[in-house]
């Protein structure tokens, strides 16, 4: 047994490289990466990558696109890591761990992040090849050889993942059934309604769905590799089998440490996601918050945020419980449940509308009042999702009666809706961005959602915010737009003045070079200016410098930027010959 002594800064171990784990690493390095040595451990031999977005693998994002850390990025933030190497045991007297391959390292603090893992049912015949869980790119992997070999693919569990699991299994070509044991699918968000619809809906696609099945045993078949027999004396003949019946909390680690473990698992933590050991942090799907376990990312995230803060000592951050609400993303079916959908709060009241042409449901619950929404499901149609769950989110008063919500809306009215939301409401709740870090980084040139992805993270979890994020970016434009006060638009035929290069549709800067005399530093601004809104720079005849090709949205923070450095521009010009053969 080899043993590895740490330098003197406090000793960070997480257990586990999951989404959580990595994503506590990278808050405690924002926040703070001179005082303390960080070592992570993982049992798979990946560093963490975007579980969220496993099934896309099989729709050619590859374990590279699909990676959140990377070894050269651990490297450069001094960040120790293990792969293929389970932590087997704490000593939590001695304040140090033991792993698999023999390592024991002392810690400081330790975090565990160890999350789930799939729950397999005790069904005879269960271990036998081509019967898989759907958790990690490993097992995703090895779906994908048994299918090279078969014809007819089953899921047991028709929850969330399941259907995932169905959509993965049917893209690869086989016939696909899913088998669930509950009378309706993913029956944790949708009520019966919308249950039945869903299941209609799936049919169509060509995935058969089979409810009220136990299934008994997996026995050797007769036209398929396996033939489940279901408790109810029927069965189904199958080639290969995925077990998505629900996920565990990983918690045999703080287990056998004695820990406090919930009755139903999980390890119990505290509102600063403190074990029973003040040694020992939980955070992510392992953990037990007020006998509750979030099995989604977002409030993994908030609880490594809180943790860091706790260690740190910046503010005082507190776990309060997470929003639950969720989207079905494959399948071509649309699914969302948002909030509480099935209407447990007291004396809550619910509206629903079904519009059996377009096969669309949708259901809200509100207050006793009626002023809030509180939950909703849609099948058929999740476009309100985007709307309805900053309403719940952000416990927004409703100006109109609730059943308003159900009428379908014209377009327009997205954007008033997008104004009304308050400038702190919550937009990504994987990466929890508000709408005024989205505004902001508008206002500082992210002008399409891909930079608002890379400079605010929102949208790059689970992307159920993409829409909304969309339309705070359109909404934000619009305003920015809306500042260029037409009088400083003229309107010139660009072949007088313009270089065969400009686009017909765009604007034209010249900024105003007083004595043809310009700093370097102006020179620079131009050039960088150039390059960022993918503009053409020329000089003039008038020995000007003349910059071309700006879009219209792009001129507010063009004319901004240029007034922060100290550059004038006096007007933007629009070709008038354009218009005229609009017109024509
Ligand atoms: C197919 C799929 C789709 C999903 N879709 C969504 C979605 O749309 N939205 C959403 O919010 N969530 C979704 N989730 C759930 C989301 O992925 C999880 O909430 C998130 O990954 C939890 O992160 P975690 O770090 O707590 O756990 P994990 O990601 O499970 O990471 C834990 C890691 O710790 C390792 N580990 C465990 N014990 C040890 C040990 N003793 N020593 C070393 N390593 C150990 C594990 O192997 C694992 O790598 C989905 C999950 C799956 C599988």
């Amino acid at each position: 047994m080899s043993y590895i002594a740490l330098g003197s800064k406090q000793k960070i171990i997480v257990v586990g490289n999951g989404m959580v784990g990595h994503h506590f690493i990278d808050q405690l390095n924002k926040a703070n990466n001179n005082d303390f040595d960080i070592t992570t451990f993982s049992d798979e031999s990946r560093l963490a990558y975007n579980r969220v977005m496993l099934t896309s693998y099989f729709t050619g994002n590859s374990a590279n696109n699909l990676a959140l850390a990377t070894s050269q990025g651990y490297d450069d933030q001094d960040v120790e890591y293990f792969l293929n190497d389970e932590v087997i045991a704490i000593d939590r007297e001695q304040k140090n761990i033991n792993t698999a391959s023999g390592k024991t390292l002392s810690y400081d603090k330790l975090v565990l992040a160890t999350g789930s893992f799939p729950f397999v049912p005790p069904v005879p015949g269960k271990e036998q090849d081509h019967i898989h869980v759907y958790r990690t790119l490993n097992d995703l992997e090895a779906i994908e050889n048994s299918s090279k070999k078969s014809k007819v693919g089953v899921v047991i569990g028709g929850g969330l993942l399941g259907l995932e699991a169905a959509n993965a299994i049917k893209e690869l070509g086989l016939e696909t059934h899913v088998v669930e044991f509950a009378p309706r699918l993913m029956a944790v968000q949708l009520d019966q309604d919308g249950g039945d619809l869903l299941r209609e809906k799936i049919f169509a696609l060509g995935v058969t769905v089979h409810t009220e099945k136990n299934t008994s045993e997996i026995i050797k078949g007769e036209n398929c590799r396996y033939r489940m027999n279901f408790a109810d004396g029927s069965f189904l003949e199958t080639d290969v089998i995925v077990f998505s019946a629900g996920i565990r909390p990983q918690d045999a680690l703080a287990r056998q440490s004695g820990l406090v473990i919930g009755e139903r698992g999980g390890i119990v933590i505290d509102d600063h996601c403190l074990t029973s050991d003040k040694s020992i942090y939980a955070i992510g799907e392992c953990a037990l918050w007020d006998n509750k376990i979030f099995g989604l990312v977002a409030p993994g995230y908030t609880m490594a945020k809180v943790a860091v803060s706790h260690l740190t000592n910046t503010e005082p951050g507190k776990f309060t419980g997470a929003d639950m609400s969720t989207k079905l993303k494959l399948l071509g079916v649309e699914v969302g449940s948002i909030g509480d959908a099935h209407g447990n709060t007291p004396h809550s009241q619910s509206y629903s509308f079904i519009d059996s042409v377009l096969g669309t449901y949708k259901k809200i619950v509100v207050s006793a009042d009626g002023k809030m929404l509180l939950g909703a499901v849609l099948v058929g149609d999740t476009s309100d999702y985007s709307q309805w769950l900053p309403l719940v989110l952000n416990k927004i008063i409703l100006t109109e009666p609730p059943e308003y919500l159900l009428i379908p809306k014209q377009d327009s009215e997205n954007s008033s809706n997008i104004a009304a939301l308050p400038d702190n409401a919550q937009v990504c709740a994987c990466y929890d961005v508000s709408k005024s870090v989205l505004s902001e980084a508008i206002k500082n040139g992210a002008n399409d959602v891909a930079a608002l992805q890379s400079c605010t993270s929102a949208g790059t979890g689970c992307g159920g915010c993409i829409p909304l994020v969309t339309q705070v970016l359109e909404s934000e434009l619009e305003k920015i737009t809306a500042n260029v006060s037409s009088n400083e638009i003229i309107e010139e035929p660009f072949e007088n003045i313009l270089s065969e290069r400009a686009d017909k549709n765009t604007y034209f800067i010249f900024p105003r070079i007083p004595g043809s005399n310009i700093t370097p530093e102006h020179l620079i601004f131009i050039g960088e200016i150039a390059k960022k809104y993918n503009l053409h720079t020329q000089i003039s005849g008038a020995q000007r410098i003349d910059i071309l090709g700006a879009r219209l949205e792009h001129l507010p923070m063009i004319k901004k930027r240029m007034a922060d450095v100290g550059l004038e521009t006096e007007h933007f010009l629009k070709d008038r010959l354009n218009k005229n053969s609009k017109e024509k």
